[in-house]
């Protein structure tokens, strides 16, 4: 095989050695990540906390509404049980059940409002925890997928190397230092097609006598202007 067309070629497969080994990298990456279901569950978390917090503000409110019940109730059986007969002590015990009938009252409207926020408390940990379960799949999905696609790299990696090696073998030890050397400067493209007389990679263009060398020179002739191995691509 022509040395040039070789090149091309390790050059082809270095670049993809390259992809892939970035693409397993950010696999492992991807894999290691949680933080859509670290905040899911932190979410739900605080949701369950909300909920606790109202249910013990209305049971509180509950027993409280209990104990003025009982109160208003032994008032009133005070008031009406012909025990008490002072006028003064009987207008207190008036007063007394009219102000607990107030305050039971007012409480009335509070034990509403306290359930409709126990409710929407409720409502919001049920979405919560929906959330949650979903970033926990969506999760699992991910990495399934993600998983699969890591064998398949590092299946292809093998036989990679073995290629790139084989290919290696077919070139002179100094052309291919020179080619290592090209790969690393010019950040993996050391060798450019020559497309329409001209270098692919810097678009200089060459004279005849380059592409006229290129065909039929057994060593790569380099670019002029950006020291590329040229690749007369036939
Ligand atoms: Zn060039």
């Amino acid at each position: 095989m022509n040395t040039s067309l070789s090149l091309f070629r390790l050059q082809t497969l270095f670049t993809r050695r390259v992809v892939i080994r970035r693409r397993l990298e950010q696999i492992e990456t991807l894999l290691a990540e949680d933080e859509t279901v670290k905040a899911a569950d932190l979410a739900r978390e605080a949701a369950a906390q909300t909920f606790e917090t109202a249910q013990k503000i209305q049971s509180d409110h509950q027993a409280l509404m209990e104990e003025r019940r009982l109160k208003k109730d032994l008032t009133h059986a005070q008031l009406f049980g012909g025990k008490v007969r002072s006028p003064k002590e009987l207008q207190e015990l008036e007063l007394e059940e009219k102000i607990l009938t107030d305050l039971l009252s007012k409480m009335e409207d509070e034990m509403m409002s306290q359930m409709a926020s126990s409710d929407q408390a409720k409502a919001d940990l049920e979405s919560a925890k929906s959330l949650h379960q979903a970033a926990i799949d969506q999760k699992a999905t991910d990495s399934s997928l993600l998983i699969a696609e890591r064998s398949k790299l590092q299946e292809e990696l093998g036989p990679l190397g073995v290629q790139l090696k084989s290919l290696a073998q077919e070139i002179p030890t100094e052309i291919f230092k020179d080619f290592q050397e090209l790969l690393r400067i010019k950040k993996g493209r050391a060798v450019a097609e020559i497309s329409d007389g001209s270098c692919d990679a810097c678009g200089m263009d060459l004279t005849p006598a380059d592409l006229q060398l290129a065909k039929s020179s057994p060593k790569p002739i380099r670019c002029k202007n950006c020291g590329r191995m040229l690749f007369f691509k036939s």
